[in-house]
Order: C-alpha cells, then sequence, then structure tokens
C-alpha cells in the first residue's frame, strides 16, 4: 500500500512553471525517482520524447520509452483548473503515481497525486539534496 510521496521543491517547482510556460494546452512530463518500501521520492522531471501537447489532451507514445525502472510515473497539466483525473486519465495512468498540475498553477495547492488506481495520495516537498534518512 502506497502511503507517503514525496517530491523535491525544484520538482514541484518545475512542473508548476513548466505547466504555465505550455498554457493553454497540456503540458506533459515524466517523474523519476525511487521507491523504498511505502515511499516515493520523486527526484527529477523529464520531458517525454516525442510529447504531443493539445488542447484538452496531451499524450506521448510509451512504447518509445526505454525500460527505465526510475520512472515513477507521469505529471500532466489541466489548464481548465479542475484538478480531478478525467476518464480518459484514469484509464491511461503511467507508472506507479499520476500528478495533475490544475490551472491557474500558482500554488502547490495546484497540485494534486493519485496512484494508479485513481485515489488521491498525500504527498510532501522536501529540500533539495537532502540527505537520505536511512
Ligand atoms: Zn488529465
Amino acid at each position: 500500500m502506497l502511503t507517503i510521496v514525496r517530491f523535491e521543491k525544484s520538482v514541484v517547482d518545475s512542473i508548476l512553471s513548466h505547466a504555465l510556460d505550455t498554457y493553454p494546452r497540456e503540458a506533459i512530463l515524466l517523474l523519476r525517482g525511487k521507491k523504498e518500501r511505502d515511499e516515493i521520492l520523486i527526484d527529477e522531471i523529464v520531458v517525454p520524447p516525442l510529447a504531443t501537447h493539445g488542447v484538452g489532451f496531451s499524450t506521448f507514445p510509451s512504447y518509445m520509452l526505454p525500460t527505465d525502472l526510475r520512472v515513477m510515473g507521469v505529471s500532466h497539466s489541466h489548464p481548465s483548473g479542475n484538478p480531478e483525473p478525467s476518464v480518459q486519465d484514469l484509464n491511461h495512468i503511467y507508472g506507479r503515481i499520476m500528478v495533475i498540475a490544475a490551472y491557474p498553477f500558482q500554488s502547490y495547492d495546484d497540485i494534486a497525486v493519485f496512484d494508479k488506481d485513481g485515489s488521491r495520495l498525500h504527498w510532501q516537498l522536501i529540500s533539495d539534496r537532502q540527505p537520505q534518512l536511512d
């Protein structure tokens, strides 16, 4: 059972700024990090190869991705401002978590995190380059 998701501050800041830069189209980013027991730490974002940014959708051909065990999930933006996943989102969850950045992308309250079943997860911000706790 996945319980805690942590993001380095720079990752969340980049998700918000990328969403703003891409607005009014959807932004999509891969989230890289690691999983240890019930925790996932996201410490890097990657622009997916061949990403398509559309109005109301964004996607990328997942078969193009190299096998990358550090990819924990995908972040995309909702220019509509609705932080809830759409039916299409729920049917296309890639990886362990899904992050939605909702317009206006101004604060950490605009970030929502879901597990692969679409249940909302608690998440925390950590400072960059924090030493490993264990
Ligand atoms: Zn969506």
